[in-house]
């Protein structure tokens, strides 16, 4: 789960770390209140989408003006202006993809004069199963290119879990900045209270870009970013609070709703799957034939019919789709509960799209029988090799 940029420095600011003040705001009526609260006399108004690249981005609409979606200003008039140019306004960066993102929250933050600007972040490193750091000298900049460029510009490393962080840790980030006297004490502070933040909040990912040195000579995270790891979620009910359903996709919320593993993608072929290794095979398969997956679901191992009727209409409900492919294993689920799924779903949102069906497993003969006999226009399929190149057939008809 991911949160906004403001929500991610009130983490920090529990855990002692230097960030400036701010304050969120949601209509631009609020801007200069927040303004004259921080005081100036520089302010930055910060968009706040869940996505980087915020500074260097563009709004679509020519109201919003030519600057991007982290703006300077030096006045409380200039930070009003903002506000109402930026809040309802579509931002798109190197990481919204084309159709980018509507800005609903602004930051205002007391305004920082940078002397340098560096590079952190942390991440759970799957290959050592360790917390790992990465640091360079290089922020404010794509990391990505920083690492194909001058990949010796970025030091990493990982703390041990048996010991936890150590002070060499803290040491090895003040090196890498090539920090010295009371700066590198400070890092080594900031090293420390990141790692207790990490592990506290079952972070998977903190990204801080850039880190500043300060001109009167500190440390702050200028801007952060964290995603949380959702299994962890259960016991972080203050971070679930944090959730905004306006940065995730519809579906995927409507999806979560019913406790069903669904991931929106770009094609034209809707899947309905269970279990995720055949979901992937099926996804895998469409491919091979030529087309795309619209989507990934898994119903699981033990959908109910509510559930199997839940997920054909959230298929249906993507205006992408061109066509539905039902692959069911019945092994603890059973081929019955999926026909008599889909047969409730299709009545109920209707069928506009070829549907192909392929059944395999506990009651394939009863399931069989409840889709041939429901007098809808379903396409059967006797195996997934099958079922794939129909589909395919049936969407490139249309
Ligand atoms: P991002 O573009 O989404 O990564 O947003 P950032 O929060 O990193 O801001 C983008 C850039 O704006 C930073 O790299 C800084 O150069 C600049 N910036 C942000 N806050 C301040 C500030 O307080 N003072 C100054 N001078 N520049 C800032
Ligand atoms: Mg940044």
């Amino acid at each position: 789960m991911n949160i906004h940029e403001y929500q991610a420095k009130a983490v920090l600011r529990e855990f002692g770390l230097p960030v400036s003040n701010g304050k969120a705001i949601f209509k631009a009526a609020e801007a200069e209140a927040a303004a004259r609260e921080l005081g100036g006399p520089l302010w930055v108004v910060k968009s706040q989408i869940h996505a980087g690249g915020r500074g260097k981005g563009k709004f679509k609409e020519p109201e919003a003006g030519e600057k991007g979606g982290v703006r300077l200003a030096k006045s409380v008039e200039e930070v009003k202006t903002f506000a109402e140019q930026m809040l309802g306004r579509t931002l798109v960066t190197v990481q919204t993809g084309e159709a980018g993102k509507q800005v609903n929250r602004l930051y205002i933050e007391e305004g920082s004069d940078i002397e340098t600007e560096f590079y952190l972040s942390m991440l759970v490193d799957r290959e050592t199963g360790r917390v790992a750091f990465v640091v360079s000298t290089e922020g404010g900049m794509d990391i990505e290119q920083v690492a194909h460029d001058t990949p010796e510009k970025i030091v990493t490393f990982s703390v041990d879990p048996a010991t936890g962080i150590m002070p060499h840790h803290g040491r090895a980030v003040a090196k890498a900045l090539r920090l010295a006297g009371p700066l590198a004490k400070e890092a080594e502070d900031l090293t420390a209270r990141l790692y207790r933040a990490f592990v506290a909040k079952d972070m998977s990912m903190l990204e801080i870009n850039p880190l500043i040195v300060t001109k009167d000579g500190h440390l702050k995270c200028l801007d952060a970013k964290i995603s949380f790891d959702s299994n962890s979620l259960y016991r972080h009910p203050e971070i679930v609070q944090l959730r905004d359903t306006t940065e995730e996709d519809e579906k995927e919320i409507e999806a979560s709703k019913y406790d069903l593993a669904y991931i929106a993608l770009e094609g034209t072929i809707g899947c309905m799957v269970n279990g995720a290794g055949l979901a992937m095979a099926t996804l895998d398969i469409i491919k091979l034939y030529g087309e795309e997956p619209a989507n990934f679901l898994d119903v699981g191992g033990g959908a109910s019919e509510e559930k199997v009727t839940a997920a054909f209409k959230i298929i249906t409900a993507d205006p992408n789709v061109k066509g539905i492919l039902v692959n069911i294993f019945g092994g603890i689920m059973k081929c019955d509960v999926i026909a008599n799924g889909v047969i409730a779903a299709v009545r109920a949102v209707g069928l506009q799209v070829p549907l192909v069906v392929r059944l395999e497993g506990t009651n394939v003969e009863k399931g069989k029988e409840i889709i041939r006999s429901s007098g809808l226009n379903v396409i059967p399929a006797d195996d997934l090799d099958d079922a794939a190149q129909k589909i395919v057939a049936a969407v490139r008809q249309r």
